[in-house]
């Protein structure tokens, strides 16, 4: 009895190391935590949620505005009693950061209402973070000349007007643009810039925030300078994405093929990226189209390296099956996948484990594998048809070519922006920080 007690609560510790362990290596892969506090008084509730980054020094810096705050709080809170007694001061930090090659950009948004204010505060910062200097960044940093700073303005104006017509204080905001380095930030498709609502007209209280793309004439993208020294990643074409449009991606699977060349021109006739999931042992063959592909701003993911089915393989084959593919793009054309779309769309814990890559299958399958008549594949990818829709075809058959130059013309018309799965992912992420921000607590 007291033997199988033993063992019992020796397979309980082993398991407990293990769910460590696995923690340990999950949090590994990013170099911040999210962490929320939450406070209670008599009087008052406090709900901090706090960045912890790998960077002591940025780490001070957070911990040092969100105390100032704290503190202006409970100045601001104190000796007023509430008639109602049961209504508390609520004061409420919420945080989110958007990590680049070269920086960390940590959004901090202040929220505080309670029977002491007679209407909600909000209030945004944001600390850009150089993670190899180990210092902030401002606007000035990306500019690139020192004249670029007032029509950068104008357009960010204009954005802003778009966004919300007569909402801000053109002659505040003309004085404090390329100041105050509190209200811009990088994310992996360009710059953001937000506006407090201190800024807005009184009956206003949400933020504002609207975006520029990677390539635009006033700012450099930090990756955009080492690209040209090292010459190695092709540049890609200027090409705008609006985040709050309804955006879609489209994707190839089994590629390239000897119809990829034309799939290449007809996305950049219509000015839109897609996403091609490439399989290892053509790459070669296709150097020069995967190279000029990457060029025209589109993605590259990984769909093994001869289309074997990955969820019936052994870990060891598997593993080869995807390290391969990713060996051979990084030495044929220096380009790394981020992305694994398993072949056949089957996939299991085993492949999400051994991978490294993300898992991306689709929701929309145009069947263009087993339809003939592209006008049939035209209406599967361009009916009912919803915003965040990945949809799968092939860049190996005519008929999925012909049937393209339909498809992206219709889409568009329905008001869709087409972009690369990494694109549609960072759309949703400042989506929800802006829902977040909006709607905050
Ligand atoms: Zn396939």
């Amino acid at each position: 009895m007291k033997k199988k007690i033993i063992i019992g609560i020796l397979c309980l510790w082993i398991l407990t190391l293990l769910l460590f362990l696995y923690k340990e290596t999950i949090q590994k892969n990013t170099s911040y935590e999210l962490e929320t506090i939450i406070q209670e008084t008599e009087n008052t509730v406090q709900s901090i949620t706090k960045a912890k980054t790998k960077d002591s020094k940025l780490n001070r810096e957070i911990t040092k505005y969100i105390e100032e705050k704290q503190e202006e709080f409970l100045d601001f809170t104190k000796n007023k009693t509430s008639l109602y007694l049961l209504e508390r001061e609520e004061f409420n930090i919420d945080t989110n950061i958007f990590e680049t090659k070269e920086y960390l950009s940590v959004t901090m948004m202040t929220y505080q209402n309670g029977p002491s204010f007679s209407v909600p505060s909000n209030e945004i910062k944001t600390i850009l973070w150089n993670t190899k200097k180990r210092r902030k960044s401002t606007i000035q940093d990306f500019l690139r000349s020192k004249d670029s700073l007032e029509p950068l303005r104008q357009e960010v104006f204009s954005l802003f007007e778009k966004e919300c017509p007569h909402c801000l204080n053109s002659e505040r905001f003309k004085q404090e643009f390329g100041e105050d380095s509190t209200s811009f930030f990088l994310t992996s498709t360009g710059f953001s810039f937000t506006v407090n609502p201190s800024l807005l007209q009184e009956d206003y209280h949400d933020y504002l925030i609207v975006s520029l793309p990677k390539k635009n004439p006033y700012l450099f993208y930090p990756e955009e300078k080492e690209e040209k020294e090292e010459d190695s990643q092709p540049e890609t074409k200027k090409r705008v994405i609006d985040p709050s449009l309804p955006s879609i991606a489209l994707t190839f699977d089994d590629g390239p093929s000897p119809y990829t060349e034309e799939i290449l021109k007809i996305l950049e006739e219509n000015e839109v990226n897609a996403t091609f999931f490439i399989l290892g042992n053509k790459v070669t063959t296709y150097k020069e189209i995967l190279k000029k592909s990457v060029a025209n701003g589109n993605e590259l993911g990984n769909h093994s390296y001869n289309h074997q089915w990955l969820s019936r393989l052994s870990t060891k084959e598997l593993e080869k099956q995807i390290d391969q593919t990713q060996e051979i793009l990084q030495k044929e054309i220096h380009y790394t996948p981020t992305f694994l779309r398993p072949t056949y769309g089957s996939t299991n814990r085993r492949i999400t484990k051994n991978s490294h890559l993300e898992i991306a299958l689709w929701t929309v399958d145009t069947k263009d594998w087993r339809i003939r008549n592209p006008d049939r594949i035209v209406l599967r990818a361009t009916h009912n048809i919803k915003d965040f829709d990945i949809i799968l075809m092939h860049d190996t058959y005519e008929r999925s070519k012909d049937a393209l130059k339909k498809i992206i013309p219709n889409l568009k018309k329905q008001g869709f922006q087409l972009v690369t799965l990494s694109e549609l992912q960072e759309i949703k992420k400042i989506r929800e920080y802006i829902k977040d921000a909006s709607l905050n607590p």
